[in-house]
């Protein structure tokens, strides 16, 4: 209202100004009513040009807004157009924060490891992420607005999609068939509907293992089992003869220590993986555990195979002893139980000049192991040989046991072995878990099993950190 007042008193003075020039201009020409009337015309003429430029000027920028400011001015059009800027921008703002949320909102989806699909009414995809693509192999621009059961032509998806009970997801192998896919499709707002998909190729392999674990450790103990119970149901019924008795109480004894180990085996393993990894400062000296391992090797061959022994005295190494020992032990092990009388065995301790990486090595003159089987040896359970494995008390798991150790040592197990010639199996630990003592002088100490079961000490110096 107080816009409209000031309008009509510029219009009001404009005109009477008009009027009193057409008068003065008329006066001279002797019709100073007519120059009166004139000059009014005139001047709301000019008035009404005026406020429809200015008019057209607001409308042109109302049709196009662009960054500039809206036209201003004075009175009437200059408030509407500063008016209409702040509406304007303010709708413009709030749009952009709505775009912003959005994209956040995407990136968010993005991110996460399922796959996420929104399909239309027609179950036409309106937007998918990346993993979604990826799952189902679509392209997320290209495919945009295509029937999804026109790309995703596996039976089981299409059923699903078509019978339209979707309480439980649907399992099939992604159109790649790289992976296993478990899809959940989740109908909202008005028919839209939200797939959800997740590669479960892990999980199903992880059960599978589980499984597969299970039955092998059923497996292992239900034959002793059966065997002892044999025997106990023989005893009970047949009397022994007093030359009998021993040689069944010895294979009785075989049975349980072939359990026994297993279940020693199972709990050193379940310990790897249930517990934290090794300190890398709490510092274990190698040379009595190396002698220990040496000795119970000479315990296990009997004199049966020579057995060499290098060791790079005065080391330290960063470990857990009972972990190192049971991998160490193992590989010894392995090596006389694979390896016929006569047969030489080689231990080897040395921390590597390039790199400072400590190595406990063991060769063999052993049967030696196909290629095909290498890279299989450290599952569970896997055997070459399963009955000469059993025979000479072996449960399937000392590589296992040995492989988990290196790796929660940051080391690796590596394996070269010929059939007929022999193998050799190599720990390599990383050089900042290993110490080499620095002994002025002093060659690597070499001994043989003949010799004496001291350990040369020496002072230790860190190598590294
Ligand atoms: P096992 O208790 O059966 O010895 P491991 O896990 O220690 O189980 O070894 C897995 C398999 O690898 C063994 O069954 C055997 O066939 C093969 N193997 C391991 N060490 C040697 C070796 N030094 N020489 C030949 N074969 C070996």
């Amino acid at each position: 209202m107080n816009l409209v007042l000031p309008r009509v008193l510029t219009a009001v003075v404009l005109i009477a100004l008009g009027s009193l020039v057409g008068w003065i201009v008329g006066s001279v020409g002797g019709w100073p009513v007519a120059g009166a009337v004139g000059g009014a015309i005139a001047a709301a003429v000019t008035a009404a040009a005026v406020d429809a430029r200015r008019a057209h000027r607001l409308m042109a920028w109302l049709r196009e807004p662009s960054d500039l400011p809206a036209p201003r001015g004075t009175g009437l059009w200059g408030e509407m157009g500063y008016r209409f800027e702040r509406v304007l921008r303010g709708g413009q703002r709030r749009a952009q924060a709505e775009r912003e949320r959005l994209a956040e909102f995407l990136s968010a989806i993005e991110a996460s490891p399922n796959g996420v699909m929104m399909l239309d009414a027609h179950e036409r995809i309106a937007w998918c992420n990346s993993q979604a693509a990826d799952h189902f192999g679509i392209d997320p621009e290209r495919d945009r607005l295509q029937r999804v059961t026109n790309l995703v032509r596996a039976p089981a998806f299409v059923n699903h999609m078509q019978q339209g009970d979707f309480a439980e997801p649907v399992v099939f192998p992604s159109p790649r068939g790289q992976a296993n896919l478990s899809v959940l499709v989740r109908p909202y707002g008005g028919g839209m509907k939200l797939v959800l998909s997740q590669d479960i190729t892990a999980s199903e392999r992880t059960d599978a293992m589980r499984r597969d674990f299970v039955a092998n450790v059923s497996h292992e103990i239900r034959t002793p089992l059966t065997v002892l119970a044999g025997f106990v149901e023989t005893l009970a019924t047949v009397p022994l003869t007093t030359a009998e008795q021993p040689r069944v109480l010895e294979l009785m004894r075989q049975q349980t220590d072939r359990i026994q180990s297993l279940v020693d085996d199972l709990l050193t393993l379940a310990q790897l993986e249930g517990s934290p990894r090794p300190p890398a400062d709490r510092w274990l000296a190698l040379d009595p555990l190396l002698a220990r391992v040496r000795a119970d090797g000479s315990v296990l061959s009997a004199g049966r195979h020579p057995v060499e022994c290098r060791v790079q005295a005065g080391c330290q190494v960063a470990a857990v002893e009972t972990e190192l020992h049971s991998a160490m032990a193992n590989l010894v092990s392995n090596a006389i139980r694979y390896t016929p009388a006569g047969g030489r065995i080689d231990i080897e301790w040395r921390v590597r000049e390039s790199d400072g990486c400590g190595e406990f090595e063991v060769r063999d003159q052993g049967i030696g192991i196909a290629r095909e089987h290498l890279p299989r040896l450290t599952e569970r359970f896997y055997r070459v040989d399963g009955s000469r494995s059993r025979d000479t008390g072996g449960t399937g798991l000392g590589l296992a046991i040995v492989k988990h150790v290196a790796q929660r040592l940051g080391g690796t197990l590596e394996i070269q072995s010929e059939p007929g010639k022999g193998s050799c199996f190599r720990l390599v630990l990383p050089a900042a878990r290993v110490r080499a003592a620095l002994v002025e002088g002093s060659d690597p100490v070499a001994s043989t099993e003949q010799e004496a079961a001291g350990v040369p000490s020496a002072a230790v110096s860190e190598r590294a950190a």
